[in-house]
């Protein structure tokens, strides 16, 4: 029953997503076909998308240490992290939904709550290419003092946001106690990859990689493997990746 529940809950968006769409299709069908082929055309416009972001977030995982991202964008980096965060959501390309792994992989490399806000707020209302656009439309007036009012508006959040969410409300990695394995569970995106490299150690459980319970320790040249092909780099292994916890 517990299990039943826990399973419900689990699925309760899914459930409210399915159930609207049964009532509009019933109250209004035409809304309804309205209604799934805008959804088709998101998940269509997701699938071209998110792949390629997936492949990009992973390379930046692997090719800029921890340390470089903890100067630049952690707590420590100051006026030159709230620059860097506002250039890096400016200059992106593709919908906000893609700045959430990768603002996934800059958190979990050490950056501060208040540049993630940055960046996921630039990314979604400051697109440096799309400024010349706006001035054309509606004048260098318009454009100049829209975007100095945004920057100060997303100034004063980051700063709030930053005092209000600690680390702890985020999302935490599940950690093997014995060897330092974890797995962030929000990043993970169910591919298995990971059970087939080493199936005596990982495990899918609710579509999403686990770290089997073992009393051996893990092989590491599989566990590195492992890592590697991971597409989202969402495992992590402390005596491996060097990613020391703060
Ligand atoms: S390889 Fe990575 S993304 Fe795929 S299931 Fe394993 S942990 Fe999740």
């Amino acid at each position: 029953m517990t299990q039943a529940l826990k399973k419900l809950k689990e699925k309760l968006f899914l459930i409210i997503v399915i159930l609207g769409y049964i009532a509009i299709f019933i109250f209004r069908p035409q809304m309804g076909i309205n209604a799934v082929k805008n959804s088709g055309y998101y998940i269509k416009e997701m699938l071209l998308i998110m792949p390629v972001i997936f492949v990009l977030t992973a390379l930046l995982d692997t090719w800029v240490p921890k340390q470089t991202i903890m100067k630049y964008l952690g707590r420590e980096s100051k006026v030159k992290g709230t620059i860097l965060s506002f250039v890096l959501g400016g200059i992106s390309a593709g919908p906000i939904y893609a700045a959430f792994p990768f603002c996934v992989m800059l958190r979990k490399k050490g950056a501060s709550i208040k540049n993630i806000v940055i960046i996921l707020s630039s990314w979604a209302v400051i697109k440096i290419p799309m400024l010349l656009n706006e001035a054309k439309f509606l004048g260098f007036k318009f454009m100049a003092i829209r975007w100095v009012l945004t920057v100060i508006a997303i100034l004063t959040f980051s700063w709030i946001a930053s005092k209000i969410i600690k680390d702890e409300d985020l999302p935490q990695e599940k950690e093997d106690p014995t060897y330092g394995i974890s797995i962030n569970r929000n990043s993970c995106m169910g591919c298995s990859v990971c059970t087939k490299n080493y199936p005596e150690l990982f495990e899918m459980k609710n579509k999403k990689a686990i770290v089997k319970e073992h009393d051996f320790e893990p092989d590491r040249e599989k566990l590195k493997k492992s890592i590697e092909s991971c597409p989202v780099k969402a495992i992590n292994d402390y005596s491996i990746t060097g990613n020391a916890k703060e």
